[in-house]
């Protein structure tokens, strides 16, 4: 059996290291020319590194994770902590202990797995199948053909109007993301602790990556569609950022001249059509998300757990387990979206009262509430 897998970001790269684990031949096709993911890094949930695990994954994935023993809230404008607690809880609740880790590393080790079975440079245009198999035309005027297609071409997903049958709208979340990694240094905050600055409905963060490096992320509210001129992103943080806290200032003086991602968050309402026929979408395609719950990448990775198990275990046809793997995912991921969306609203102050009303809980918080949230994230994982 063949696959044909669209994306070579983390969803498609991971399914197409589960197929080939069970006898598949897979090819991957990535419309970039060069492997250069979008954001600096990502916190892997306990969930999604289980699943990082179960593909062989364990040793190299721990030795790009940051150790990330704590979380801390402060408040954005004095500094002072607000609460901190351990993340004991969230690996003796799971079995495996969340990481933080730069996208460059994790996307070159799946990447590296799956070898020469990717080509670089070709962007889908069209999908054609038949009772025989499936088609991927490609810009370049080629085509790839196999048993089935997985589509994990991402939150502007082109297949997804091919699976669904029309175009689905994406969804303002109402503030941008800028990103980066910068040598961690405490004045910002502890080196194993997942700090958060808030206030005024936005959020500073720092998590530790590997090689003693900070993840570092600033939510800002603004419209959506704002031009800033390139290489401007430092000045508008500057600007935005001038009366927060001292660790803030020493961050965004890390930052310097260093390049800033800067990311309009999206998500889209959720669907229960993920599949038609021999195609299957899968990651962003199929759930496109905030990232407020840190759990996008990790839903992309149980997407791929789950569809090497109804191919593994199941024998009416292709259709049938691509509709079985629809049915085992879809709800799980739609709930996922849901419940950032929520976390997101309260953040970024869509209801200013609400988000006020957070922050005074978080100098109150002892931890069971913020654990009791990331923990129940990963109920109803595969793994
Ligand atoms: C700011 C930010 C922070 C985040 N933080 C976290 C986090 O902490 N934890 C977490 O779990 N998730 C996080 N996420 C979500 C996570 O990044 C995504 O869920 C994840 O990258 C999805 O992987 P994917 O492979 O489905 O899509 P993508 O990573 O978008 O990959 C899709 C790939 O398909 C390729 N492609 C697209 N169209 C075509 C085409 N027509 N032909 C060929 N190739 C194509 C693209 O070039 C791309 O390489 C975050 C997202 C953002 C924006």
């Amino acid at each position: 059996m063949k696959a044909i897998v669209i994306g070579g970001g983390i969803g498609g790269a991971s399914a197409a290291v589960a197929l080939r684990e069970i006898g598949y031949e897979v090819e991957v096709y990535e419309q970039v020319r060069q492997n250069r993911p979008v954001g600096a890094a990502i916190s892997l949930w306990s969930n999604g590194v289980k699943c990082l695990n179960y593909l062989g994954f364990s040793d190299r994935l721990a030795a790009l994770g940051g150790r990330m023993d704590h979380m801390a809230y402060a408040d954005g404008h004095s500094g002072r902590t607000m609460c901190r607690f351990s993340l004991a809880p969230v690996t003796e609740v799971s079995g495996q202990r969340p990481y933080p880790v730069a996208r460059a590393d994790l996307q070159a080790m799946l990447l590296d797995d799956v070898g020469d079975a990717v080509s670089f440079g070709k962007r889908l245009t069209a999908i054609e199948q038949d009772e025989e198999g499936v088609d991927a035309l490609f810009e370049d005027g080629t085509r790839a053909r196999g048993d089935l297609l997985i589509a994990a071409d991402g939150a502007r997903s082109r297949s997804r109007a091919y699976v669904v049958g029309e175009e689905l709208p994406r969804r303002y979340a109402g503030y941008v993301n800028y990103n980066g990694l910068v040598q961690i240094h405490e004045s910002i905050g502890p080196a194993d602790q997942w700090t958060t600055y808030v206030a005024e409905g936005q959020r500073v963060s720092v998590m530790p990556v590997a090689d003693g490096r900070f993840y570092y992320f600033f939510d800002v509210v603004e419209p959506a569609g704002r031009e800033v001129a390139p290489g401007g992103e430092i000045a508008e943080l500057r600007e935005r950022f001038a009366h927060w806290a001292p660790g803030v200032q020493r961050l965004l003086d890390a930052v310097g001249g260093d390049r800033v991602n800067r990311v309009e968050i999206h998500d889209v309402d959720p669907f229960h059509t993920w599949t038609r026929g021999r195609v299957a979408l899968l990651g962003d395609a199929a759930h496109t998300t905030t990232p407020d719950i840190g759990q996008g990448g990790c839903s992309a990775l149980e997407d791929a757990i789950a569809l090497q198990w109804v191919l593994r275990s199941t024998t009416l046809g292709v259709a049938d387990a691509l509709r079985r793997y629809q049915q085992a995912r879809s709800e799980r991921a739609a709930e996922l979206v849901l419940k950032a969306r929520k976390r997101c609203d309260v953040t970024h102050a869509k209801d200013p009262a609400a988000t006020e009303d957070w922050y005074a809980s978080l100098w109150q918080e002892d931890g069971t509430h913020s654990l009791g949230g990331i923990i129940g994230n990963m109920v109803g994982a595969p793994l």
